[in-house]
């Protein structure tokens, strides 16, 4: 079948699609490679890739392209599935003999949410969908398919689960899929050189946070990782296909979730003499990131998630305030970059550990800070607690209109409110400090690039808090 895969229009500037762990609009523009779409891409002849987000493309716009498709597979999300049912009623509209269906998180977890939701549904891809959409494109009888559910007559089915994909190394490489139907200009995240290029070298985290959404519903808490030769030989391919890029983003859950093996990589990376970024944990050891530095790593992203001891065990972070402490002195001696990310509103938060966590972020000063509202997505044991204790507020998770996060809980003595509002505290506290504006004033005199992207940041960002002050957006 002709293969349309989507990853659909959504809120303006919504960079919480195919490839982002994080569900909703960043309060500065940023756009992740819709990477998990592809790879069917890539298993299926007739197919095309099209990630309507940052082209701002328009329901009407790829409801047209649709009609030159027999298969549309749309990327769905919690916030973004009502939006998302109704462009499928569109696509349908539009051509009325094609098959829909969706993938990703929340449809994994929750199927029966899409075919209540729509009638247009054909049928849900659960969990790893690359060989479910193969099977589904080559024509396979439904009944036959593992990880799929589907309408039969009038019935919703729903088929066993498809064990985890062992065999990484057989699975497509996405930077062809990449060159052929993306453009890497349209791909940026702040923290990483422009243009960038990402994929992952591996699939889910053996750690057991209990707010963290991929591994609890999509890729599983065990970290399934393709041969190093395979790894280095696509970023070989990468800097051919994209001599522009200025760096490559391993975005794995944990990159470093097997110290010898990510050890192993970086040294198979060093001849190639590229710049390269990934995600770690604060566990990492000396020796790792020592490596790491000596193979081409530019830049950590890190979840230290709060400055309170107490808040880490309740998440099951595996990390404790100390072992951040020693992670960033060694980052810093090796003159590896942090990107440091925080949440607020974790089971155990008090207005007490919110500054605890603000006066911790500026003791670790890493490069820069994310600083995100704490999310229970359903399918994850955060969402399990929040509906026990009732600390669940009714609403969505975006706000509506510009799909920015909202605050949807209140605790004891900490209501959504207070949560809300301790974003931009955290952010004024951690970047209104001499010592980082000095730091960002002197890199800005020393590199036009740096600051030319740091001034578009530093306008986005004030005028994010502008309208979080106007209440515009996300209002708890
Ligand atoms: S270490 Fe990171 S990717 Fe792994 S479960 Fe925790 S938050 Fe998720």
């Amino acid at each position: 079948m002709r293969t349309l895969l989507l990853n659909p229009p959504s809120f303006q500037s919504f960079d919480g699609g195919a490839g982002s762990r994080y569900q909703a609009t960043r309060e500065v523009t940023s756009f992740w490679y819709p990477t998990w779409l592809c790879y069917p891409a890539g298993l299926i002849p007739d197919s095309r890739v099209l990630d309507a987000p940052p082209l701002d493309l328009d329901v009407a716009a790829v409801a047209e392209v649709a009609k030159d498709y027999e298969l549309a597979v749309l990327f769905t999300t919690t916030p973004s599935l009502a939006y998302d049912l109704n462009t499928a009623r569109c696509l349908k509209e539009a051509n009325p003999r094609l098959t829909v269906g969706l993938v990703g998180p929340h449809v994994s977890v929750r199927p029966e949410d899409a075919f209540a939701g729509s009638s247009v549904i054909d049928f849900v891809a659960r969990r790893e969908f690359d060989y479910t959409l193969q099977e589904v494109a080559a024509g396979q009888s439904w009944e036959d398919i593992a990880g799929i559910s589907y309408r039969h007559n009038g019935v919703i089915r729903h088929n066993p689960d498809r064990p985890w994909i062992e065999d990484l190394d057989a699975l497509p490489w996405v930077t062809e899929i990449y060159h052929r139907d993306l453009q890497i200009e349209n791909y940026h995240i702040p923290y990483l050189r422009d243009p960038y290029v990402s994929i992952y070298t591996g699939r889910g985290c053996p750690s057991r946070c209990t707010y963290c959404l991929w591994p609890q519903t999509f890729t599983g808490r065990r970290y399934r990782v393709r041969s190093v030769a395979d790894v280095a030989a696509e970023v070989h391919r990468a800097l051919e296909l994209f001599p522009q890029a200025q760096e490559i983003f391993f975005d794995d859950d944990t990159f470093t979730a097997d110290g010898e093996r990510a050890q192993q990589l970086a040294r198979a990376l060093k001849p190639l003499h590229c710049t390269w970024s990934a995600t770690a944990r604060v566990t990492t050891s000396y020796e790792t990131l020592q490596a790491l530095k000596d193979g081409g790593l530019r830049l950590l992203v890190i979840g230290y998630e709060s400055g309170n001891a107490q808040i880490l065990k309740n998440i099951h972070k595996g990390a404790t305030p100390d072992l951040a402490r020693r992670f960033t002195k060694w980052c810093k001696e090796l003159g590896i970059q942090i990107h440091g990310a925080f949440m607020v509103g974790l089971p155990g938060e008090t207005p007490a550990t919110l500054a605890e966590s603000r006066r911790f972020a500026c003791e670790l000063d890493p490069d820069t800070v994310q600083v995100s509202l704490a999310t229970p997505y359903p399918g994850t044991e955060f969402y399990e607690l929040c509906q026990q204790q009732g600390y669940f507020r009714t609403g969505a998770l975006v706000d509506q209109d510009t799909g920015y996060q909202k605050c949807v809980i209140d605790y004891p003595g900490l209501p959504a409110e207070e949560i809300f509002a301790a974003v931009p505290k955290f952010y004024r506290q951690f970047y209104f400090r001499p010592r980082y504006m000095g730091r960002a004033a002197w890199t800005m005199m020393q590199d036009p690039t740096e600051r030319r992207r740091l001034l578009k940041e530093a306008k986005e960002f004030f005028q994010f808090l502008f309208r979080r002050q106007q209440g515009q957006a996300c209002k708890p």
